[in-house]
Formats: structure tokens, C-alpha cells, sequence
């Protein structure tokens, strides 16, 4: 099926968008030269309202994403260009990163229940890792005394979490076991999060990029899916409840990645959307671009939209 749509992308209103290119109009623009009927654009913001933000969501709040509302240009050559966000699930702390009241305001709403390069307020760091933190604290405090107890903790913090798992050298937790873990207990807390229930109700709303546990290569990723494909009836009782809830699922062109005969058939990621098919779920594409030019691999989306068997009756209202 050929898609004429993209429901995630981010332009420079969001902080991790690098291409000086990437303003509103220049996405329309793109959209229309792509043959989309609709573009819906989805910065990452944080709702001013809801404690807790990182550092990294202080700055993207709502009132600085409006700005983008204001920035789509008058002349869309037709295109329908739709206002959503990508807010943030913190599995963590069970936090929403935006009121239902303000997810209104929207045309949809992206929810990720997968951030998990974002340590500590999405994820919590595994045992073991915490542990070795601890030790190497200690460490750094009996050697520098003078360095004090809450410094050396500052210091043991700074060492990547990458790192860590390197130096740790008898694990007691598998990583790939612990981020799937978190993959299927974020998503079943955000089914139930009471807030998440309401924006459901307030605004088209979608799971980003669902069960794909990000800041980790491919290989790793695909060691995460080993685990959480083991459970496929999990997967079809939490895709149930999101279907129930009349939440869609983003089908992102990031977490796809080719066979060598050019199909999409054995995909990890394919597998989990094709549970979530048979579950009841809605869907929408989108390239997760940050940059112009990365709206081309929509066409991804031509072929993925065949290995899941989605078809135009599968898709969400919004885009049709
Ligand atoms: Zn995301
Ligand atoms: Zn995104």
C-alpha cells in the first residue's frame, strides 16, 4: 500500500532536530512533493503543567511549541497538515508528560513508553549497574577523602551507562531481559494511567515507535525483541487493551530494517505489529525525521505496510 501520510517527525521546534533546513514550511513543502495527503507534525514537548521535567523538556514546552502552529504556512498546496506533539512516558515515576486538557489542543497526540536512553527518569538503571555506581562512589571517596561523600556519588554517576555494563563482569541481570521487561510493564502502566486514559479520550492518540527500546544499536535492539516475541500472547492482551482504548500505534520507519531479499517478512519489529493487527490496533506511519530530507523513507512504509498486512481499513481515522 502506498503511504501518503507521516504522523511523526520532527522539525527544528524540537531540540535533537540538527538540520538547519527543517522548518514547518520546508516540511509541508516535502510532504506534498512525497504525495501526502496529510502531514502531522510531532515535536517533542513536555506539558508545563506536569511536574518533572528533565532538563532536556524544560526548554520544549507548550507554549514554545505553539510557536510551530503559528510557522505552518498559509499555502499548504493542499496537503492536510495536522498539529500534534510527541510528549513522554516516564514508566518509571507511572508520569504522564502532559495533561489531557492541554493533549485538546492537539490534533493527535504521539505517546513513547520506550525512551530508554533517558536513564533515570524514563528507565531506571539495572541492579547491577546501580551497584557498580555505588562501589565505585565508595571507591572514589576512600581514596579522595577530601572528595566527600555526595561528590564522589556526582563523580560515579558521570561514567556512562554503556561503560558500565562493559566493566560489569559477573551480571545478575541480562540487559536485553531487563529492557524488554520495561518495554511490557511501561506499556501496561500507561494502559491503565489514568491521564492517558483521558488524552485517549480528548485527542487522536498514538503509542510511538511500541516495544522498540531506543539508544541501543539494532543487534541489541533485535536481543530486546528475542524476549519480548517470547511472550506473544502478552503482546496481543496489551495490544487488546490499547485497541479497547481506541489508541492507535505508530509504525515508525526507524525500526525497520530490511531483509537481504529486500522484504520487511522477518522483521522483529514487523512480528510485534502483526500480533497488534490481530489485537484490533489502528495505525498511522511516520518517518520519525529529523531532517527534510529524512522524510523520504516514508516509501519504507510502502513495502512494511505489506509484511504487517496493514491495509487502508487498518488505518486510523485521522489519516484517511
Ligand atoms: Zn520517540
Ligand atoms: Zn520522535
Amino acid at each position: 500500500m502506498k503511504i501518503t501520510h507521516d504522523m511523526h517527525n520532527h522539525t527544528l521546534f524540537s531540540s535533537c532536530c540538527y538540520d538547519p533546513a527543517a522548518t514547518m514550511k520546508a516540511f509541508v513543502d516535502k510532504a506534498y512533493e512525497l504525495g501526502h495527503s496529510v502531514i502531522g507534525i510531532s515535536n517533542h514537548l513536555w506539558d508545563e503543567k506536569v511536574p518533572g521535567a528533565n532538563g532536556w523538556y524544560k526548554g520544549q514546552t507548550i507554549d514554545y511549541g505553539f510557536e510551530g502552529k503559528y510557522a505552518i504556512p498559509a499555502d499548504t498546496h493542499g496537503v492536510k497538515v495536522l498539529f500534534g506533539t510527541e510528549t513522554e512516558y516516564c514508566g518509571l515515576s507511572d508520569t504522564l508528560g502532559m495533561k489531557a486538557e492541554t493533549a485538546a489542543r492537539f490534533d493527535f497526540v504521539q505517546i513513547p513508553h520506550t525512551h530508554t536512553h533517558m536513564k533515570n527518569f524514563v528507565i531506571a538503571e539495572n541492579p547491577d549497574v546501580k551497584a557498580y555506581r555505588a562501589k565505585l562512589a565508595a571507591d572514589i571517596e576512600a581514596a579522595l577523602p577530601s572528595v566527600g561523600h555526595d561528590y564522589a556519588v556526582k563523580m560515579a554517576a558521570t561514567v556512562s551507562y554503556a561503560d558500565v555494563l562493559k566493566r560489569i563482569e559477573n551480571p545478575t541481570v541480562d540487559e536485553y531481559k531487563y529492557l524488554a521487561d520495561f518495554c511490557f510493564t511501561s506499556f501496561e502502566s500507561l494502559m491503565k494511567n489514568p491521564e492517558f486514559k483521558k488524552v485517549a479520550a480528548a485527542t487522536p492518540t498514538f503509542v510511538a515507535h511500541p516495544f522498540w527500546a531506543c539508544g541501543i544499536s539494532r543487534d541489541e535492539v533485535n536481543r530486546v525483541f528475542d524476549f519480548i516475541l517470547a511472550e506473544p500472547d502478552r503482546l496481543y492482551a496489551d495490544f487488546k487493551t490499547c485497541a479497547e482504548l481506541g489508541v492507535g500505534l505508530d509504525v515508525n520507519m526507524g525500526c525497520y530494517k530490511a531483509d537481504e531479499d529486500g522484504t520487511y517478512m522477518n522483521d522483529p519489529q514487523v512480528k510485534v505489529m502483526r500480533i497488534a493487527k490481530s489485537a484490533g490496533c489502528k495505525f498511522v506511519f511516520g518517518t520519525d525525521s529529523h531532517s527534510v530530507s529524512g522524510l523520504e523513507s516514508i516509501r519504507k512504509g510502502d513495502l512494511v505496510s505489506e509484511a504487517i498486512g496493514i491495509t487502508e481499513e487498518d488505518l486510523a481515522d485521522i489519516v484517511k
